[in-house]
């Protein structure tokens, strides 16, 4: 038997630990669990480079409630530790990592820190009275027993222990009473543990008592999809992935693998939801990982803005987690990170475009709001976007085909001679409501315009953002005064027809009737201003309108 004091360069380490760890007392639990998980991969590592001699068996890692007992007890079948390894980790390093911390961190109190600093394990002390750790090493060497209250006092003896690994036992305290409770624990345990590396099965005495059995199934998925090779994957592996993630939401449309070793480590899948109405728009639905750890589905300032539309996962040992966010911000590999996944989803977006268009115009539902926000929000993204941001034509064709859909240089080809204003700027013209501007509409296509579709909550903000980026195109909404704005085509413009069109077509508009002469500008073509230049082509479609327009003028 042993007793000593817990090395402390301050008067104690708990006050502090309390008071930064304080927001979200859940997270004990993942630490002590990441613990558990560390001592088995090491053990794994070991024995692959033969450290470690013999089987090692099942590794796996046991959370046991006992509510009478008032007891949460975490047990892992790792590496273990000897008497001096505690002493070492437990009773030392962790208080020099809270002392680099409070150093580090100055004045940042509010926000929670915890692992990388080697105060995990001093989480326990958040929801314990008192923390027993009985551990036996994978080397020949006694097994022992660690308690401590809370206090810089510890006890260490020698103890039984059959198996090798780790247990925690937490004695917990009257004000943490509610992890007492079955359903908090494995609500926890879902949070946070839900895709580690290493089985974890939940026993509770409740659950024993009844049926006398024990779970047979671990409350985790130890080999989640973005950890696997894409290669090994089919769309239903991701499709159900997502669903694992996601059991109410829609199929998604598409998704992007991650996975970046250099110049720093990253992996996940990150999903593109059907996004039918922007107030559906929900964020905060990427998950942020840690070697398979979650950490946050709070990812502001560490994905970028427009990209917190997406869905999925995250993972990265290289983000430090656990630290403040004004300190993510600055962090430099937060920054790369940032840039990297910006890259990556613009490439799958430039990929889609070019590689299935059709495919592609099929989902700018729900794309376009994601790439417009993306281009408004982020410059390079705006020069990137601009290559696949589709416009959409305000109705289908005239002859009944498709809705078209222009990139902004498709627009500007289809339109550049009739659809310049005096300034010699592109006009673009939109609607932002089909129903009340249909006449509008209607008169523009008549005239040979193309009129788009603008009328979702941010293209009033879209459209100036493309028009203070491209200097040369201008925003017009189909109901303003369109003739203002476009050159008068019919000064000096050519005919495209030959004589005997010109004839054939003027017999057909030259209709007289008492009282009424209409008389066409056949050069124009057109009966009402602004005139069009027709093309051969449209001449001919132009000849049918006419042909079935006779009918009921006839009749006139
Ligand atoms: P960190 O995990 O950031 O190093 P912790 O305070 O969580 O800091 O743990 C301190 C150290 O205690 C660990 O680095 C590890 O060496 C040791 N330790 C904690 N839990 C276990 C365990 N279940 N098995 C083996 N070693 C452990
Ligand atoms: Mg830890």
């Amino acid at each position: 038997m042993q007793k000593g004091t817990i090395q402390v360069q301050t008067e104690n380490i708990f006050p502090i630990i309390k008071k930064f760890l304080y927001s979200d007392h859940d997270i004990f639990l993942r630490e002590l669990i990441s613990n558990a998980v560390d001592a088995s991969q090491k053990l794994k590592t070991l024995s692959s480079i033969g450290e470690a001699k013999g089987e090692f068996g099942d590794l796996i890692i046991e959370v046991k409630l006992d509510e009478e007992k008032k007891t949460i007890t975490i047990s892992d079948r790792g590496i273990g530790m000897t008497a001096a390894e505690v002493e070492k980790y437990l009773n030392q390093v962790a208080f020099s990592g809270a002392e680099e911390f409070v150093k580090k961190y100055k004045g940042q109190n509010e926000n929670a820190i915890i692992g990388k600093f080697g105060l995990g394990f001093y989480s326990a002390f958040m929801v314990s009275d008192k923390v027993e750790v009985f551990t036996k090493s994978f080397k020949e060497e006694p097994a022992v027993r660690w308690e401590c209250d809370g206090s810089p006092e510890y006890m260490l003896e020698e103890t039984e222990k059959a198996d090798r690994g780790t247990d925690i036992v937490l004695h917990i305290n009257e004000e943490s009473a509610e992890f007492l409770d079955a359903e908090r624990i494995r609500g926890i345990l879902n949070r946070f543990c839900r895709f580690l590396p290493v089985p974890i099965y939940f026993r509770h005495k409740e659950e024993k008592n009844e049926e006398e059995k024990e779970e047979v199934a671990p409350i985790n998925n130890t080999q989640p999809a973005w950890k696997k090779k894409p290669a090994d994957l089919t769309a239903e592996d991701y499709q159900n992935f997502y669903r694992e993630l996601y059991p109410y939401n829609e199929p998604p449309l598409f998704w992007i693998h991650l996975n970046v070793d250099y110049p720093f480590n990253l992996t996940g899948i990150l999903y593109f939801p059907k996004i039918k109405q922007s107030y559906e728009i929900q964020k905060d639905k990427i998950q942020l990982y840690s070697n398979q750890v979650f950490v946050t589905d709070e990812v502001k300032d560490i994905v970028p803005e427009f990209l917190m539309l997406l869905h999925g996962v995250i993972d990265s040992p290289d983000i430090p987690l656990n630290v403040s966010r004004s300190y993510l911000q600055g962090d430099p590999n937060v920054k790369k990170i940032n840039n990297h996944i910006t890259k990556k989803v613009a490439d799958k977006l430039e990929e889609l475009f070019n590689k299935e268009r059709k495919e592609f115009e099929g989902k700018w539902d729900s794309l376009g709001l994601f790439v417009k926000y993306g281009m408004m929000t982020d410059d390079k993204f705006m020069e990137r976007g601009n290559k696949f941001h589709l416009f959409e034509t305000a109705t289908n064709g005239g002859d009944g085909s498709e809705k078209k859909f222009y990139t902004l240089e498709e627009y500007r080809m289809a339109t550049e001679t009739l659809q310049k204003n005096k300034e010699g700027k592109l006009v673009i013209l939109y609607t932002t409501d089909l129903v009340q501007q249909d006449a509008y509409i209607k008169g523009a296509e008549a005239k040979g315009y193309v009129v788009v579709k603008l009328d979702t909550i941010i293209d009033p903000s879209f459209i100036n953002q493309m028009e203070m980026k491209w200097n040369e195109v201008h925003f017009n909404r189909v109901d303003a005064d369109i003739a203002d704005n476009l050159i008068d085509k019919q000064e000096n413009q050519e005919s495209v027809l030959s004589k005997d069109e010109e004839t054939a077509l003027k017999g057909l508009f030259d209709i007289k009737m008492p009282g009424l002469t209409m008389t066409v500008d056949v050069k124009g073509l057109s009966t009402e201003a602004p005139p069009v230049v027709a093309t051969r082509p449209e001449f001919t479609r132009r000849m049918k309108d006419m042909a079935s327009l006779s009918g009921p003028m006839g009749s006139f």
